[in-house]
């Protein structure tokens, strides 16, 4: 296999855009040398200009190069199939459906067009092309969906093959493939005599070959030196295996002066893969194992007066951190998503056994402590968190604190508890009752069961707590408030708080006002946790989520009944008042209705989110309104106007609202007369905005008929009862209003 060595940097011109160049070719760009010249101001004009068009000819060259390869994958392969690798699509009509696996839904609201190539969740409003797809589902940037797709469509990102024997490749490139090799050397070591025994070891633990095969398990071997002297055969230099931190420098001792060199951190163990999110191995987390006929003080063992922890993982290096890798992740992500759940566990194996029972969104914290950075990776997929941490005393407070700081990320946590006393572990468990038919004779609920049955973090801390202490004794009834006092002061709802102050009156007999100041004064051990959140808040390099702006469902309405009958709608669209429908929009549906129209050489016009904008209102022109005759669709370009009206009266309504709180504030009289007048003027509108534009012939299954539910829930919390009920809210008498 040829190697092709290629750097990745951060483009200077779109800073969070890591791009591919190959050092020494074409696209070689000394950045650091430039920039620290401007740094020292050391610079001259002439060279500031140059170093400027230098930076805009990099500019050109760089989207040049990707949007050829997007143009490139986009030729290869297609939206459906694209799609279909990850979700169940349907034809419909000349374009396919699904249910959309950004959101929960029965009915399915996401389309996708072959014919434009694009797909759009009505219900999530989520849509874009293929490799805006890829990175909502697998939660990567546009580089690693550029990577997947590139894949998939069997291209090769990197355009220049390097000259031979050019060593100068991208520090964490070389990592990753060091990484690489490893995990198939371990893989390979199955089959020797001692990773046998290892091998029979897991199986005994009851892992299947499938999983064993999945996870990329692996064995290495009780010797000093293989890894290395394979790595070192295939190329790589001793530094770059330390720095992989597969191997450890050999320090010159007295009696062995003369050895030097390196030696393989891990020897006799277990190999577990750590896979980043994309699936790519950054470093291992090992177990010890020693085969039968191995004593300790042999070669690959121990040395002399070293302990070996049963645990070990790969060292902090240039592409594993631990505070930001979870076990599991990369396979687990997509399951996430679905379940819109997470379990965490606390071991590899944990999380192993677990997917072998059919509970696939689970990660491990891999002996590690949980970090802030941990939760804002898991933030990504899931808002739910279900704990199940080791049920000793170690596990009691690593589940604590866990729940401390997801808390301070506004996690919804349920804990799942192991009720065999015999079981210490998640894996113990699904060792014990495996799903289906009990082959060990144990009867219990199965995994998936203790899973589905978690409780939400209060109703655990409170049973445990009335389980534990006898709430008569002073001294219980604190402890009892003190496990829970954390949680109930964090509730957002006012009932539900009340609801535990009563439990807790009830448990304790002691008055609900004492249990809420008590609570209140209570000194509260998850605070710690929030301030380690808030400290260690660093964004996650190079994957900075940035919501999209949500768009507005009233206005793709408009634009799709304009799309689907510019015709027939053009002189309610003339009609439109100024300052209702987005200037945009206005501006395109403005230019629709002039003949001829047609849509493919008007979306030409436009680039970017606008176009976007566009095929999202014409792929739902073609879904919403397929059936609609002349006359309905007149009838819903009716109301959803009428809709964008209320939106409009609503808007000036709860301002109005702020102004007679004003004018109250400021005792002025006829301002709240004023005021007043214009509040009944606005909600004699709104009653207009009611009326039928014709009887409803049709009762459609339509989806805008959400907007519209959505939007009278809207009213009913917000202003408008009748005008009369209004002027009651206004007061009435000086005195009432203070005047
Ligand atoms: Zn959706």
């Amino acid at each position: 296999m040829g190697h092709t060595k290629h750097t990745l940097r951060m483009c200077p011109v779109r800073p969070p855009v890591r791009m591919t160049v190959q050092s020494g070719g074409l696209f070689y760009f000394p950045s650091s040398r430039i920039l620290n010249c401007l740094r020292q101001k050391k610079v001259q004009n002439s060279l500031l200009g140059f170093a400027i068009s230098f930076f805009k000819y990099y500019a050109i060259v760089w989207s040049y190069c990707m949007t050829d390869n997007v143009s490139k994958i986009k030729d290869r392969l297609d939206v459906v199939d694209v799609l279909s690798g990850y979700m169940k699509l349907q034809k419909a009509g000349i374009n396919f459906k699904g249910r959309c696996p950004f959101h929960n839904e029965k009915t399915p609201s996401f389309f996708v067009s072959p014919e434009r190539q694009i797909w759009h969740c009505f219900g999530c409003q989520k849509g874009g092309d293929m490799f805006e797809f890829v990175k909502e589902i697998e939660s990567v940037e546009f580089p690693e969906a550029l990577k997947i797709l590139a894949d998939k469509a069997g291209i090769e990102l990197e355009q220049f093959q390097s000259r031979p024997g050019e060593k100068s490749v991208d520090a964490k490139q070389k990592l990753f493939e060091i990484c690489e090799l490893a995990t198939k050397f371990f893989e390979k070591q199955f089959q020797s005599s001692s990773g046998k025994e290892a091998l029979a070891y897991l199986h005994d633990r009851g892992l299947t070959d499938t999983t064993i095969t999945e996870f990329r398990l692996g064995w290495a071997p009780n010797d000093w030196e293989s890894l290395s002297n394979y790595l070192q055969t295939r190329g790589y230099q001793e530094k770059e295996i330390i720095d992989a931190g597969l191997g450890i420098n050999r320090q010159p001792t007295t009696n062995n002066q003369q050895r030097s060199g390196i030696y393989d951190r891990f020897r006799s163990r277990i190999m577990f893969p750590i896979f980043e999110v994309t699936g790519q191995v950054v470093g291992f987390t090992a177990r010890t194992f020693t085969p039968v006929g191995v004593k300790s003080g042999q070669p690959g063992l121990a040395k002399t007066g070293e302990t070996m922890a049963k645990y070990i993982n790969t060292p902090q290096t240039l592409i594993y951190d631990k505070s930001r890798v979870l076990y599991g992740l990369s396979k687990a992500k997509l399951d996430i998503k679905k379940s819109d759940r997470c379990i965490l566990v606390e071991g590899n194996m944990d999380a192993l056994m677990s997917f072998q029972a059919g509970v696939r969104n689970v990660v491990a914290s891999s002996g590690t402590a949980l970090t802030p950075t941990h939760l804002r990776l898991l933030q990504r997929y899931t808002k739910n968190l279900g704990f199940c941490f080791d049920t000793d005393q170690a596990g009691t407070m690593a589940t604590r604190r866990g729940i401390g700081l997801a808390l301070a990320q506004q996690f919804d946590i349920s804990i799942l508890e192991i009720k065999d006393p015999e079981c210490k572990d998640p894996a113990d468990y699904v060792k014990k009752y495996p799903a289906g038919a009990s082959t060990s004779g144990a009867s219990g609920p199965s995994w998936a069961d203790v899973v589905a049955s978690a409780k939400p973090v209060i109703d655990y801390y409170f049973d445990r707590a009335r389980s534990f202490y006898n709430p008569t004794s002073a001294e219980s009834k604190k402890q009892i408030i003190s496990a829970v006092a954390p949680f109930i002061k964090r509730l957002a709802g006012n009932v539900e708080r009340a609801h535990w102050v009563a439990q807790l009156s009830s448990l304790l007999r002691v008055p609900e006002s004492a249990i809420s100041a008590d609570i209140a004064t209570f000194k509260d051990d998850l605070d710690a946790y929030t301030r380690e959140a808030i400290a260690s808040d660093t964004p996650i390099t190079g994957q900075a989520v940035v919501p999209r702006e949500a768009p507005d469902v009233i206005n793709e309405l408009i634009l799709s009944l304009v799309l689907k009958a510019p015709a027939i709608l053009r002189d309610e669209v003339l009609d439109i008042p100024d300052g209702l429908v987005d200037d945009r929009i206005m501006n395109i549906i403005r230019e629709v209705v002039k003949e001829p129209f047609d849509f493919k050489t008007f979306v030409i016009r436009f680039s970017g989110e606008e176009a976007l904008q566009l095929e999202f209102a014409h792929l739902r022109s073609q879904e919403l309104w397929q059936d609609f005759d002349d006359e309905t669709l007149k009838i819903e370009f009716h109301n959803v106007i009428n809709s964008a009206r209320r939106r409009l009266i609503n808007a000036r309504l709860t301002n109005l609202q702020f102004d007679v709180k004003e004018a109250e504030t400021n005792k002025d009289k006829n301002r709240l007369v004023q005021l007043t007048g214009e509040f009944n003027e606005l909600a004699r509108q709104l009653i207009l905005t009611h009326h039928p534009y014709a009887s409803k012939e049709k009762n459609k299954i339509r989806q805008s008929a959400d907007v519209q539910e959505e939007e009278n829930t809207q009213e009913a919390n917000a202003v408008y009862q009748s005008p009369e009920e209004n002027q009651i809210n206004f007061p009435q008498t000086e005195d009432e209003a203070g005047i």
